[in-house]
């Protein structure tokens, strides 16, 4: 019940509220339409069939054939389509296996509207991916009622998506600071050497730890340390470049990755985030921290190279944040791969 509430509250497209399903009215809906595509070869059939959806509230676009039909699905604005069967160029059937077959995004409730009335069609179409089947000449109430059916249907699947997505965020995200998690980094940089190494691409990381985090935790409550994390991981994401990202390794420990990047320009950038923070205090009521940070760098001179593994590369970064808090703290070590 909840996820269904939440579904319908945070989902992108505007879901139009129902009065025959809609039983929470607690909940306030947007204002919505519902986007319905009529697929038909016949221009009568289709005049009579779209002067019926608008009445019924419906926005309706047309579609002579299959192939057309498929170019508009394409545009993700429709939820419910009504084809026909026999069309020339690409007739239902193929329309509603092409339709299933492809990563549209969002599901599109069909219904296969057509002279052929045998049970062997009724299963044909079901088969190839429609999910009701109608018989010409359409009755007016049979087919808004159905059409009901679709939009719960379509309004279901939507609440889930958008739950699923919500719980892949949730599990890929580290809940104090908003930056990916451990968990997403030990999946994800694998990824990107394996793929680095096959395509011959650049690929660096570094990795970044809180000087004297203890003592700020100590000085100032372990709120307040939590305050500087959230700052801190703030001010990597601000300063690397988009396709770069961050991940929290640990406690107070940082791992960014780059994509496409040597690892001098790694170097490079890995000075500049330094200097960003050190030159910029932590601040909240009554406090104004001066924070800074050990770096370690790692990855190649150009191209990755094959073999390389997340242990090695994690390893030498780890390596570069070790001697730069022995030689001092705010600076930062590179530790090649090559
Ligand atoms: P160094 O310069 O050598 O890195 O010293 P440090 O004090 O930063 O390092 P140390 O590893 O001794 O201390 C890290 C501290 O980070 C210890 C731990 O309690 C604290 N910590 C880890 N996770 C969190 C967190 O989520 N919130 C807060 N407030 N503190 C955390
Ligand atoms: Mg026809
Ligand atoms: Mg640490
Ligand atoms: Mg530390």
């Amino acid at each position: 019940r909840s996820i269904w509430v939440t579904g319908v509250q945070t989902c992108a497209l505007p879901i139009l509220t129902d009065p025959i399903t809609t039983t929470n009215s607690a909940v306030p809906q947007p204002q919505l339409l519902w986007r319905i595509l009529l697929v038909d070869d016949e221009p009568t059939q289709r005049l009579i069939v779209a002067r019926l959806l608008k009445r019924a509230g419906y926005e309706v676009d047309t579609a002579d054939n299959g192939r057309e039909a498929l170019a508009k699905l394409e545009s993700g604005e429709f939820q419910l389509m009504i084809t026909d069967w026999e069309m020339p160029e690409m007739d239902g059937i193929a329309l509603c296996s092409a339709l299933r077959a492809s990563q549209a995004q969002g599901y599109i409730y069909t219904i296969l509207l057509t002279a052929r009335d045998s049970i062997e069609h009724v299963v044909t179409g079901l088969q190839a991916g429609a999910d009701d089947y109608l018989t010409k000449p359409v009755i007016e109430a049979e087919l808004i009622a159905r059409l009901n059916t679709g939009k719960r249907i379509v309004t279901l699947e939507r609440s889930l998506r958008t739950a699923n997505e919500e719980n892949r965020r949730l599990s890929i995200t580290d809940p104090l600071t908003g930056a990916y998690n451990r968990r997403y980094l030990m999946e994800q940089l694998p990824r990107e050497i394996e793929r680095a190494a096959r395509y011959a691409r650049q690929l660096s990381v570094i990795m970044c730890d809180v000087d004297f985090f203890k003592k700020i935790n100590d000085t100032h409550g372990h709120l307040m340390g939590d305050e500087v994390l959230k700052w801190f991981a703030a001010l990597l994401q601000k300063t690397v470049r988009a396709c770069d990202w961050v991940a929290r390794y640990g406690g107070e420990e940082f791992v960014i990755v780059l994509p496409e990047t040597n690892v001098a320009s790694a170097t490079t950038a890995a000075d500049h985030l330094r200097a960003q923070i050190a030159s910029t205090l932590f601040s909240a009521p009554g406090v104004n921290l001066p924070v800074t940070a050990s770096f370690g760098v790692s990855g190649w001179k150009d191209s990755t190279l094959q073999g390389a593994t997340l242990d090695s590369l994690i390893g030498k970064c780890d390596a570069g944040v070790y001697a730069s808090k022995k030689a001092g703290r705010n600076r930062v070590t590179v530790e090649g791969m090559d």
